[in-house]
């Protein structure tokens, strides 16, 4: 069954900043939505400025997996809509958030902790270790992914300990960060991938899009049985 994604990108800086549009001049919707087409996937992009940040509820109802990026305007996202996609997230679709996405009103509510973290700009080295390489979301990737130059997040980053934490991060300036985070909630499977930031390549790079693209096929939706809620008066046994 082919996947159906929805790339959801603020797509501020790419308006206002010349440097970020050089390098992402489709903007980072574009960029990712190229690497997911390329591997099969039915992939459309949502952006901050359409009517209902393009997330009508005909888009959100096929979506089996939203990919969220978002950075400087988590504030004007409706909660009307984040509402919505949380619905959406508990009846099982998959929610991959990238990067400055840890802040972002759907994952700090699906969360239920700040998301706070540690910062610094500076473009210094990182390293990703895989630490789980038997996961689907490690496949063909090497023992650790080498970043040249990223934006830091350090620990503490205020999260609930991950179901399964994929990737660990280490930076030259000394600190580490739980990059690679898995989660359910409801039916809803959600990974939460740090690295990713505006001013640098880092969706070009064949390992991240692989990391990606591997979360989007983990996090899309199973044909689970549908769990059954409240009073059951005709127990299965008989139990008289
Ligand atoms: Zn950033």
């Amino acid at each position: 069954m082919t996947i159906c994604v929805t790339v959801w990108n603020e797509n501020r800086h790419e308006k206002t900043n010349p440097e970020v549009r050089k390098i992402y001049p489709n903007g980072i919707h574009g960029a990712i939505a190229d690497f997911l087409k390329d591997a099969g996937m039915d992939v459309n992009t949502a952006t901050l400025d359409e009517p209902e940040h393009g997330l009508t509820d005909e888009i959100l109802n096929k979506t089996d997996v939203l990919v969220w990026w978002g950075h400087i305007a988590h504030r004007e996202v409706s909660d009307g809509i984040v509402d919505k996609v949380y619905h959406r997230v508990l009846d099982g679709m998959g929610l991959i958030v990238l990067h400055s996405g840890h802040f972002s009103k759907i994952f700090r509510r699906l969360m239920g902790t700040t998301c706070n973290l540690r910062w610094r700009e500076i473009g210094e080295k990182e390293r990703l270790w895989v630490i789980e390489p038997s996961h689907p979301i490690a496949e063909g990737i090497g023992n650790y992914i080498e970043l040249p130059n990223t934006e830091m997040y350090g620990e503490r980053f205020d999260i609930p300990a991950p179901e399964t934490l994929v990737f660990v991060s280490w930076f030259a300036g000394g600190e580490v960060c739980r990059s690679g985070c898995c989660y359910t909630r409801g039916k809803g499977k959600i990974f939460y991938f740090r690295p990713g930031h505006e001013t640098f390549p880092i969706f070009y790079n064949k390992e991240i899009q692989r990391v990606i693209t591997n979360a989007a096929h983990w996090a899309a939706p199973v044909e689970g049985p549908l769990p059954r809620f409240g009073h059951i008066p005709k127990p299965l046994e008989d139990v008289s």
